[in-house]
């Protein structure tokens, strides 16, 4: 049994003194495996006094030596690869094989492009006698969830790092093994004490941290609910936020659309990761005389992804992170059929051999109509609810019919006509005929899927402050 047991400040692994411990869970089994001591609200204030020396030295640090702490990191971190796609594979059920070709690389690019994006960023510039500057914003809390955990991690640590502010780091309970690999590696890599902290904890600890009188700004990525609440907690004083929420993202193939390529990568994009992406495609609008072929189609892809062990290097599809997760995903899935929609394959059924643990079948839903609670609460889970349409302005009215505003994909063989309904689509980025997402444009959301910019110099720049200097 592993114990999460130090937090981090002032450059030091220190024991958490909080009153509580929490379980972690392997969701292939059921079974804990790990303990996490959570932190007091005296580790909490040592944490943050921390983050506020830090501040104050590396505030001043040059770009070069951010960018050198960047490298170092990224280094760090592929050196501890082996044990950190371990860890996601036993506490989230992320399979070694996503852990390895997606997980960790897209972290270790994330540290990558904060580097290159310091040389992007016109630090001063000269307007008649002003002269504006990009000055870091101070202590930034990030908070962050449990299904992508060390690119989250990366993009708030290293766009603080970069721009020039101190940080604490609030990661999730539910897979904090991340965090603690993360941390290790900010140890080793030389970074001045107090710029990156860590402390352990659940919604009591997040909220502390948001209401701290020496905190100036949040970067939050979790659930829309909790969003709202830090957004409100934060507007008591004053403090920007940064918002990336939950998805309900649409992939819209169009009349002319390959079927076959299309369907594969819709389906693989609502599988990975048992669908517990932000970015999950759980919604394909699709043109009705071309439902049963799509149907036809996912059915050969999904059984391309067996449920099995995240831990077997040859598992696609492993279990969701939790029995909460569990439990909504397939009651959702109940709920959707009770209001008519109709279940192509998957649900409950799951192999007897796997019958400890929270897996959920790959799972299709036909019938789907917008005003279906499938059709607009994210699910987080291996299911895509396939939508009808009979025109193009149908079918964008219903990819924007939710809150949210994410992500989504258009499929045409036509790419003019493509890009030209992406236009149309209310959300922050889309992905044309399976085009890779270029990690370098800025990533996030609009509505309920929050605001704020991640990524390269984008993420930098949303912890940074304008300051005008007027010479007589
Ligand atoms: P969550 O909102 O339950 O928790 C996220 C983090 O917030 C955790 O660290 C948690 O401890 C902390 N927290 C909870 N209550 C808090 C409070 N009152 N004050 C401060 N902190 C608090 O989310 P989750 O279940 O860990 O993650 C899944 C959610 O994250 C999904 O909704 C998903 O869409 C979203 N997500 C969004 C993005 C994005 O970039 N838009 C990326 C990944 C995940």
């Amino acid at each position: 049994m592993y114990l999460y047991s130090k937090f981090y400040s002032d450059g030091e692994f220190k024991s958490a003194t909080g009153a509580i411990h929490l379980d972690v869970v392997n969701p292939s089994t059921g079974q804990k495996i790990a303990d996490v001591a959570t932190c007091s609200s005296i580790d909490v204030e040592q944490a943050v006094q921390s983050a506020r020396r830090g501040f104050e030295v590396w505030s001043k640090s040059s770009v070069a030596e951010r960018r050198r702490v960047l490298y170092e990191l990224r280094d760090q971190i592929t050196a501890a690869a082996d044990r950190a796609v371990l860890l996601l594979a036993q506490e989230m059920g992320c399979p070694v094989w996503l852990g390895k070709n997606m997980q960790l690389p897209m972290a270790l690019k994330g540290l990558e492009l904060a580097a290159e994006g310091l040389d992007q960023i016109k630090w001063q510039e000269k307007i008649g006698n002003g002269i504006v500057e990009k000055v870091p914003c101070g202590v930034v809390v990030a908070i962050t969830p449990w299904n992508f955990p060390f690119h989250q991690i990366v993009a708030k640590v290293a766009a603080a790092i970069a721009a020039g502010c101190a940080v604490v780091l609030k990661p999730s309970e539910v897979a904090p093994g991340a965090a603690q690999v993360f941390m290790e590696a900010v140890n080793a890599a030389g970074i001045p004490a107090g710029v990156v902290n860590l402390v352990w904890g659940g919604p009591a600890v997040g909220e502390q941290l948001v209401t701290h009188p020496l905190v100036d700004r949040i970067s939050f990525t979790g659930s829309t609910q909790v969003g709202r609440r830090i957004m409100a907690s934060a507007a008591e004083g004053i403090k920007p936020v940064t918002l990336e929420l939950g998805g309900k993202s649409a992939a819209i193939l169009l009349d002319d659309a390959d079927i076959e390529k299309s369907v594969a990568s819709v389906t693989r994009l609502s599988l990975a990761n048992s669908g517990q992406a932000c970015v999950s495609q759980s919604r394909l609008i699709a043109p009705r005389h071309r439902v049963t072929d799509i149907i036809d189609h996912w059915r050969a892809c999904a059984s391309q992804w067996p449920l099995g062990n995240p831990t077997d290097e040859t598992t696609r599809l492993g279990p969701v992170a939790t029995s909460m997760q569990h439990a909504r995903v397939l009651g959702m899935i109940e709920f959707a059929q009770n209001r008519g929609a109709a279940l192509v394959a998957g649900g409950i059924d799951r192999p007897v051999s796997l019958n400890q643990g929270f897996y959920v079948q790959p799972t299709l839903l036909a019938n789907v109509s917008q005003d279906m609670e499938i059709a607009q609460e994210e699910i987080f889970g291996p299911v895509l609810a396939i939508m009808p349409y009979d025109t193009e302005d149908q079918a964008i009215d219903i990819a924007n019919s939710t809150r949210y505003g994410l992500s989504g994909a258009v499929w045409s063989r036509d790419a003019e006509h493509a890009l030209a309904v992406a236009r149309r689509m209310k959300t922050g980025q889309v992905v044309i005929n399976g085009a890779t997402q270029n990690l370098a444009t800025p990533f996030g959301g609009c509505g309920w899927s929050g605001f704020g910019r991640e990524n390269g110099r984008f993420g930098i720049e949303e912890m940074l402050n304008y300051r005008s200097l007027h010479s007589a």
